[in-house]
């Protein structure tokens, strides 16, 4: 694609980037068969390609974003099914976030939409803040319908993506976990911030599973949200420092008793963290530590593949449904560990149909974009019914919260399931009254 950006615009570097990013696309058009929001919508605009000129526009000529580039580029998901599918190879993720971090510089959004994102922006990076806002979601359940009625579906869609019940408080703060058995590596698992209220039981298995396999884990002090969650609603500055804490976190481990990696069980911050030494190339203050933590940077299906530390067995004879989140199979190109990890464990595992579609989650895209998102949910589920698993996994906690809000079948994180294969505790999803596995 032609581009026409000036001298004085290129000396921008993400300009410079995005100009580059644009003279890959040759406009083939692949990317749409493959978009949720195309297959849903059928508008060119909500396309990837449709918003590659959106982009270019918008960049080229220098504009504050126009509301109407703000609902295209809202509706993304930013599940990069696209950079899957484009045979070019362009860095649509690079593109977008850019292109959102515009949206929110230049456009002024109507002030219940900037309410709402303002509150989300706050509270749901904030452990303390998510929990209380939690339990006045857990309560406030049964007014979702009347929230429809007065049109605020987000807030309706916020409490219909609350647990049915209250999470139980994991253990909390820095620590570290010592291996059993002699020590064959140590690593330090990302903490994060939502996914340590709503589902702290999934580091609680990652930790067991690796300490019974000889890994210490460090829970390091100062770690905390990864930054996704605000840099996809083009919080540049917001997401940026986040970035720079986390660095300095897992810096002090790596220059001290050093690190193997660095663990992350939801993709969704897996894919941002293994973004840092992009997102802090400029910033030569942090440049080279973020690149090496980048580097360090681990999903926790990856890294329990990469050890090879798990021997074949015959584990309970269960049908699990894998759904691959978007960020694992797209945005980090992981799709063959969780599965084989399982396998190996004894589970008997089935693709979903169309597994390449987002569910929807997508960071904060389900509170944001109700409707799109529920539709994509529902697709889903109609999905999964098709392998009649007797439980999901996934490896992300957005996917396990909107696919559990939508149906009766247990959904966990692998690694649940792995820890109970190697000798932990039955996932609690399977524990529920009524459940029959
Ligand atoms: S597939 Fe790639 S090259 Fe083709 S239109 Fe989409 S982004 Fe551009
Ligand atoms: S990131 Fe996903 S929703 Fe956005 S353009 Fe690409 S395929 Fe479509």
């Amino acid at each position: 694609m032609q581009t026409s950006f000036t001298l004085a615009q290129l000396a921008d570097p993400d300009i410079a980037e995005a100009d580059k990013i644009l003279r890959a696309c040759v406009h083939c058009g692949f990317c749409t068969a493959t978009c949720p929001t195309y297959v849903m919508l059928g508008d060119e605009l909500d396309s990837p390609r449709g918003r590659i000129y959106l982009i270019k526009d918008m960049l080229e000529n220098d504009r504050p974003a126009t509301a109407d580039v703000a609902t295209h580029i809202d509706r993304c998901l930013s599940c990069l099914s696209c950079m899957t599918t484009c045979p070019s190879g362009v860095h649509y993720m690079h593109l977008v976030d850019h292109a959102r971090a515009h949206v929110h510089e230049t456009y002024r959004r109507p002030p219940l939409d900037r309410a709402m994102r303002a509150f989300v922006a706050r509270v749901m990076p904030d452990p303390k803040l998510f929990r209380w806002s939690l339990l006045g979601a857990f309560f406030a359940k049964p007014l979702a319908p009347v929230l429809d009625f007065f049109g605020l579906d987000r807030l309706a869609a916020m409490l219909r993506l609350a647990p049915a019940t209250f999470p139980p408080r994991g253990e909390r703060g820095p620590r570290v976990v010592p291996a059993q058995g002699a020590r064959r590596g140590r690593v330090a698992l990302l903490t994060g911030c939502a996914a340590s209220v709503l589902t702290p039981e999934i580091n609680a298995a990652a930790t067991r599973v690796l300490t019974r396999h000889g890994i210490e884990v460090v829970l390091a002090k100062g770690e905390g949200c990864c930054g996704a969650l605000v840099h996809h609603m083009g919080r540049r500055d917001d997401a940026l420092a986040s970035a720079r804490a986390n660095v300095d976190a897992w810096m002090r481990e790596i220059r001290g008793a050093g690190l193997d990696s660095i663990l992350v069980t939801a993709s969704g911050c897996g894919t941002m963290i293994k973004d840092y030494g992009h997102m802090l190339r400029g910033d030569p203050q942090y440049a080279e530590s973020a690149k090496t933590v980048s580097v360090l940077a681990r999903d926790v299906s990856e890294y329990i593949s990469q050890i090879n530390v798990l021997s074949a067995r015959s584990g309970p004879p269960m049908v699990v449904a894998y759904q691959a989140p978007c960020s694992l199979q797209h945005g980090q190109k992981i799709t063959r560990q969780p599965k084989e990890m399982l396998s190996k464990s004894g589970f008997v595992v089935k693709d979903v149909p169309d597994g390449h579609l987002c569910c929807g989650s997508a960071g904060t895209y389900n509170v944001l974009q109700p409707q799109l998102a529920r539709a994509l949910r529902d697709r889903k589920i109609a999905n999964i019914a098709k392998v009649a698993p007797d439980v999901i996994a996934a490896g992300n906690v957005g996917c396990i919260t909107q696919i559990a809000a939508g149906t009766e079948i247990p959904v966990v994180h692998p690694i649940e399931l792995i820890d109970w294969a190697t000798g932990g505790p039955m996932p609690g999803a399977l524990r529920r009254p009524g459940n029959t596995v």
